[in-house]
């Protein structure tokens, strides 16, 4: 249980990886020190933070647990909120959009990033595709199956959902604990519903042991027929 009156530091909690608690006009924000999974405290503190701060969270205690701050697949509004402010405070568009721009997103950025800024792979990878211009998605698989995905504006095609295909690298994590490191040129049907024009794609991915989840980037191949048009739209 945690302690009262303790600031600032972690305490075992139960029923929660981190927590608001509001007291009239001050609060306190307390993480599980039981929570194996909290590698990244920042962004559970700056989560509770937006519970504090976000006009309409008025609950007097926010029980938050690791699945919802770090998954990003809250059926929530209030934790999907949270998250984002979470996100906005640690990674700025403003700074993110000056990175992104001379930058190709890859899965090395996004881990240099999350490792600058203290955050989660996932609200990395979800920050940098809401503002990059590049043509990048992103999948999220827990227990071999796609829990959810996301993608930049301009990624063409529709992300798949279901079982992880049988013959991606992704499965193999799902059946040794082992991920094969470095890109991979797939064929397009592991990720995507239609493939179009791209018969293959570029995979990248990284595990989450403490979620049983794998984080995959996609990314097109060069194509010289692409034109960078959408470059003018309104998104910059
Ligand atoms: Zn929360």
């Amino acid at each position: 249980m945690y302690q009262e009156g303790y600031t600032g530091a972690s305490e075992p909690i139960e029923n929660a990886d981190a927590l608001l608690l509001r007291m009239g006009s001050s609060a306190q924000i307390l993480l599980n020190s039981n929570n194996r999974y909290l590698s990244r405290d920042s962004f559970s503190i700056a989560h509770e933070l937006g519970h504090y701060c976000l006009p309409g969270h008025n609950q007097s205690q926010y029980y938050c647990n690791v699945r919802e701050i770090f998954s990003f697949q809250s059926s929530n509004q209030k934790e999907r909120e949270a998250n984002r402010f979470a996100a906005e405070l640690l990674m700025p568009t403003s700074w993110l959009k000056n990175i992104v721009k001379t930058s190709d997103v890859s899965l090395s950025l996004i881990k240099s990033i999350a490792e600058a800024c203290q955050t989660s792979l996932t609200a990395t990878a979800i920050k940098i595709i809401g503002i990059c211009p590049d043509r990048v998605g992103i999948v999220c698989s827990e227990d071999g199956i796609i829990k959810w995905t996301a993608k930049a504006k301009s990624f063409p095609y529709e992300l798949r959902t279901g079982r992880v295909d049988e013959s991606s690298p992704v499965v193999d994590f799902f059946e040794t604990g082992d991920l094969p490191e470095g890109s991979a040129q797939v064929p397009s049907f592991f990720w995507i519903s239609s493939p179009g024009t791209h018969e293959f794609i570029n995979e990248e991915s990284v595990s989450m042991p403490y979620l049983n989840a794998v984080l995959t980037v996609l990314t097109l191949p060069f194509d010289e027929d692409d034109d960078d048009e959408w470059l003018d739209g309104d998104s910059w």
